[in-house]
């Protein structure tokens, strides 16, 4: 319960956003990974969906480098705790939704997610497939194994999350979550 109001709070989002202006000065300083020139800001603005409704557009924003160099001008993703990839609904939303899902017991039924954040039953079954495969995968099987009773299958993100939230409050929980998720998956400054 305390996982679905942070979310619905502006606030964390203030938070996230600030993380992911870090993110983008830390891949401003790396410069290009092609050529090494210098980058320019090219960001671009974002609808993304789940979150509270009166968010401000300020934080809609995917934070989007270019490179300055004549022939090789790429576009650059610093990575972010506000946006996962191509999806469509923010980071943070997907986490929790996935997370109460986990939780068949104490957790949200699938009518209740729907009316919630918008999301149908095939695109929540989606999130928890990514994020199984996610946590299966390489440098993930040594996080698996910190966790003295092993992560169940099937309940990975739900298991993390209480931990990450039992040691901090709700809020700061969620967002040392999400940046540990990201950093963990990014060492370096691109998503
Ligand atoms: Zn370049």
């Amino acid at each position: 319960m305390r996982l679905f109001r942070t979310v619905g709070q502006e606030s964390v989002y203030h938070i996230l956003f600030d993380i992911d202006e870090k993110y983008e000065l830390e891949a401003m300083e790396a410069g290009c990974p092609h050529c090494g020139a210098a980058l320019h800001r090219g960001s671009y603005p974002r609808k993304p969906r789940g979150g509270p409704k009166e968010l401000p557009e300020k934080y809609m924003v995917r934070l989007s480098l270019c490179c300055s160099q004549e022939g090789c001008r790429k576009r650059l993703l610093p990575k972010s705790v506000l946006f996962d990839g191509r999806h469509v609904y923010l980071r943070a939303i997907i986490l929790v939704v996935v997370a109460l899902r986990e939780q068949r017991e104490s957790g949200f039924t699938m009518s209740r997610l729907a009316s919630e954040f918008g999301v149908d039953a095939k695109t929540v079954k989606r999130w928890q497939a990514e994020y199984r495969e996610r946590f299966s995968h390489g440098r993930w099987c040594g996080f698996r194994r910190r966790f003295a009773g092993g992560l169940v299958s099937g309940a990975e993100l739900s298991t993390i999350i209480l931990f990450f939230v039992k040691e901090n409050d709700s809020e700061t929980g969620v967002v040392r979550l999400l940046r540990f998720l990201v950093e963990y998956e990014h060492p370096g400054p691109w998503s």
